[in-house]
Parts: C-alpha cells; structure tokens; sequence
C-alpha cells in the first residue's frame, strides 16, 4: 500500500534529516519543496530568480509558485507509490490546494508528523548545518560533523553552508513559520491525521520516535 507523509515543523525540526531516512526504510521518495528551489536558483532558471529574493530573506515562496512545482512532482512515476513530503505545506492555501489535488488523485494524506523543537534549540541547529551541495546528504558542525571538516562523507564534495542559514535569516524563518505555518497544525488535528514527535535529542532518537507514531 502506498504511504503518503508529511512531515512538518519549524526550520531546523529535522525534516529533511528524517526524511532521508524514511526514505530508505520506506522505499518511497522525499519531496522536499526547498530543495528543488535551491535546485533552480542554482541553475538560475526564471522561477529559481524569482525564488531566490524570498529565500534568502527568510521569506515564503508565493503559494501558486510552490504548489505548481508539487503537482508536477507528484505526477513522477516515483511518486505513484507514495512519498514524503518535506517543507511542503507551508500555509492554508497549499494546505487546502495540497487536498484539492489528492482529491482529483483519489488520494489521501496517511499521517502528519510534527516534529516538536522549541526556537532555541533551532538557532544552534540551523547555525551550525552544513550540507553537500551534490548529493543533499546533511551534517551539523557540532552534532553530526563529517569524518573530514568539511568534506561529504558520501561523495567527497565539499560542504556549504545555506545563504539562509545566517542570523537574521533565521530568525525571520522562525517569525514566518510560527505566523504562516504553525496553523496547519491545527488543520490537521481537526482532520485526525497528525502525530506529534519530540524533535529535541539525538537523530536516532528522533528516528525511533517517528517510526514508533509510524506503528513500527
Ligand atoms: P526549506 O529547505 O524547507 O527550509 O526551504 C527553504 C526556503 O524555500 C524557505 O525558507 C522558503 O523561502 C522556500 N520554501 C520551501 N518550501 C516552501 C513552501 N512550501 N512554501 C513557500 N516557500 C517555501
């Protein structure tokens, strides 16, 4: 049976980092809508320019940008057999389109997972975070360092650091998904979908966590 997953939380929750790892235990893809942004501002196509300014203010991506990059992927073959959705929804509107394109679908949302990080932890995660500009795979300088400073442990490349990972960056990340995002918590309570996780802790933790609200 398809599994369909969202997983949800403030910048730095671990979404990406857990997402990963459902990937491999589930066998269904991760569809992260920030990276695939960081994917066209990089490449520099028109919607990546456009996006660019947002990000790396801390700022949300207009709805109808967002949602139109999700329906394109949800048409993938990989997608078929269920996903993880990671950062996406971010607001109502997407909330709500996110519904109305799973309607059309005949599918449905399996489970919300909320992975719950107060917002001073956050600021050490997200200041710290490196990440591998070829393979996404994701370190902390403190809490998960390469086995080589600043070198992938997977592919060898060289880390980076997100342009939106700076201080003022990330508090208006913070400000943004307490005002826009933290309702759609609320949105899917009322929809009996969503499973609340503790995020503070190690990732295996963390890990374990999820796939005990997961049933396993
Ligand atoms: P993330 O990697 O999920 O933290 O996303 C990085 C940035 O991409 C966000 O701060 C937003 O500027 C943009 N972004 C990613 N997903 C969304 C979304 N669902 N809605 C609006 N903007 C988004």
């Amino acid at each position: 049976m398809a599994t369909r997953l969202i997983l949800f939380g403030p910048p730095g929750a671990g979404k990406g980092t857990q997402a990963r790892r459902l990937v491999e235990s589930l066998g269904i893809p991760q569809i992260s809508t920030g990276d695939i942004l960081r994917q066209a501002k990089a490449e520099g196509t028109p919607m990546g320019q456009k996006a660019a300014g947002y990000m790396n203010a801390g700022k949300l991506v207009p709805d109808e940008v967002v949602v139109g990059i999700v329906e394109e992927r949800l048409e993938k073959d990989d997608a078929q057999g269920g996903w993880i959705l990671d950062g996406f929804p971010r607001t109502l509107p997407q909330a709500e389109a996110l519904d109305a394109m799973l309607g059309r679908r005949g599918e449905a949302i399996d489970r919300v997972l909320s992975l719950e990080v107060p917002d001073e932890p956050i600021v050490a995660r997200l200041s710290g975070r490196r990440s591998c500009p070829e393979c996404k795979a994701g370190y902390h300088v403190t809490f998960d360092p390469p086995a080589k400073e600043g070198i992938c442990n997977e592919c060898g490349a060289t880390l980076i650091q997100r342009d939106d990972d700076r201080p003022e960056a990330i508090r208006e990340r913070l400000k943004t998904f307490h005002d826009q995002t933290a309702p759609l918590e609320q949105y899917y309570e009322n929809k009996g979908l969503l499973a609340r996780v503790d995020g503070e802790g190690g990732i295996d933790e963390v890990t374990r966590r999820i796939q005990s609200a997961l049933g396993g």
